[in-house]
């Protein structure tokens, strides 16, 4: 398989939820899930996310972010709707300067916004969405996401009651629900087995989690630690944490093929975990 082949975008439904994008450990991340309205990291920005509202940056390498300023400005040439980019409060201040100074050079001003999304963050993008951050473990400030469907659900002091009392309450301005959120797809962005520990038990049980593991060769373990990454050993280790539905295995190395990357990856998870992983490669 060539370079080329393997870097087209992959298309994927699990969980009832389809997404698509392109992951390769140093090139480049990015996946667009259509159904939430929003992207994982934009990559070099590739046409079809130009018009995705809501972009999601876990962290500012290149390989995951490179495409922002190109993102904002093919928005303004397509008359995009306002764009909005979450991502580690650390890197907000840079990333507006480097959007301000590409607009500088445009002539132009982006119509797009850069907030952070920190840890225990969360934001609201639709009355049945939300988008939450947690810390990952990488060597520039990053941070994972879990996208939930919010359901309102009867608090307990007024389940089972009469649907006329607990109308009549809520006209007369009485909290009888409590959001409810349900996590659907999370993403880890880059990182090391700290997101073991920093991760919240949401991402370990949405029922899509795309996790970042680039190194699957035995002796590859201190590479994957020196580097801020995962290798498929720490996955198998822990793999009584994961609740998914599915677990993705993303930013995979170009290093192997993709038979040969399945077959170590195989070798190397439990039969529990292995029969729901998928990895984000392309077919033989
Ligand atoms: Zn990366
Ligand atoms: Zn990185």
């Amino acid at each position: 398989m060539s370079e080329r082949e393997r870097w087209a975008p992959l298309s994927l439904t699990l969980a009832g939820i389809p997404f698509r994008g392109v992951s390769i450990a140093g090139r480049e991340t990015w996946f667009h899930v259509p159904s939430l309205d929003l992207a994982f990291d934009v990559g070099r920005s590739p046409a079809e996310v130009v018009p995705v509202p809501n972009l999601f940056l876990s962290h500012a390498h290149l390989d995951h972010a490179g495409g922002l300023a190109y993102w904002a400005s093919q928005r303004r040439l397509l008359r995009q709707p306002p764009g909005r980019v979450f991502t580690d409060p650390a890197a907000v201040p840079a990333w507006r300067q480097i959007l301000a100074l590409h607009g500088g050079l445009e002539g132009v001003a982006y119509d797009v916004t850069v907030d952070g999304l920190g840890p225990g963050d969360s934001v609201d993008l639709r009355k049945d969405l939300c988008v939450s951050a947690f810390r990952a473990d990488h060597r520039v400030p990053t941070v994972g996401f879990v996208a939930s469907e919010v359901r309102r659900r009867l608090v307990p002091g007024w389940q089972g009651r009469p649907e006329r009392e607990i109308r009549a309450a809520i006209l007369g301005g009485e909290e009888v629900t409590k959001r409810s959120p349900r996590p659907l797809f999370a993403f880890s962005g880059d990182t090391g087995a700290g997101i073991f520990e920093s991760a919240p038990r949401e991402a370990f049980e949405a029922k899509v989690f795309l996790l970042e593991c680039s190194f699957v060769e035995e002796g590859d373990l201190p590479r994957a630690r020196n580097y801020g990454h995962l290798h498929v050993d720490d996955v198998a280790e822990r793999a009584d944490l994961f609740a998914n539905e599915a677990l993705v295995l993303t930013h995979l190395t170009l290093r192997g093929t993709p038979a040969e990357l399945r077959r170590t990856i195989a070798r190397r998870l439990p039969a529990s975990l292995a029969s729901r992983t998928v990895l984000f490669l392309p077919g033989e």
